[in-house]
C-alpha cells in the first residue's frame, strides 16, 4: 500500500492516531511542536520517530504550510531528542520519506532516527 498522493492529510492515519492518544506508543520526547517514539519494528539498535504536532504529510508540506515557530521547533526537537537518546558523539542518520518512490508508508511527516551501532553506506 503505502502513499499514493501527497495530500490531502487523512486524519485517520496511524500517526495522527498516536497524537491522539487512540493508539499507543512508546514515547522518547514531546514538546509543544513535536512528539518522539521508538519505532515499532527498529531497523537500528536505536530507531525512533519524530513527528510534528501539526498536519502535515510530506516535508515539501510542512515547509510550504507550518508557521516559523513550528518549523524551528521541529527542527529543535530532533536535535533535542539525538542528544537525549545520547546518540549525538557516536552519530546518527536522519530519514524523512515522502511519497511514492520514497516507499512512504505513514502518510503524517516523520523524520526517523537511526543510531545506536555503525550503519550501512546509504543506499539509494
Ligand atoms: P517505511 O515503512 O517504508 O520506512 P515510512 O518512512 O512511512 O515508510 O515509515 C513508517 C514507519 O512507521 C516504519 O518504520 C514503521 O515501522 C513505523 N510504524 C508503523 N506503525 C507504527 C506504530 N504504531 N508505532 C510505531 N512505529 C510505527
Amino acid at each position: 500500500m503505502g502513499v499514493e498522493t501527497l495530500e490531502p492529510y487523512d486524519d485517520d492515519n496511524i500517526f495522527a492516531r498516536i497524537l491522539r492518544g487512540e493508539i499507543p506508543a512508546k514515547p522518547v520526547y514531546e514538546d509543544d511542536y513535536a512528539f518522539a517514539f521508538h519505532d515499532i519494528n527498529p531497523q537500528a539498535p536505536t530507531h525512533v520517530l519524530v513527528i510534528p504536532k501539526g498536519r502535515y504529510v510530506s516535508w515539501a508540506d510542512f515547509a510550504a504550510k507550518a508557521a516559523d515557530a513550528e518549523i524551528a521547533g521541529f527542527v529543535r526537537a530532533v536535535g533535542a531528542v539525538a542528544r537525549e537518546l545520547g546518540i549525538e558523539e557516536t552519530g546518527y542518520r536522519l530519514l524523512a520519506n515522502a511519497g511514492p518512490h520514497s516507499h512512504q508508508e505513514v502518510p503524517h511527516l516523520h523524520v526517523h532516527i537511526f543510531g545506536g551501532k555503525k550503519l550501512g553506506a546509504m543506499l539509494v
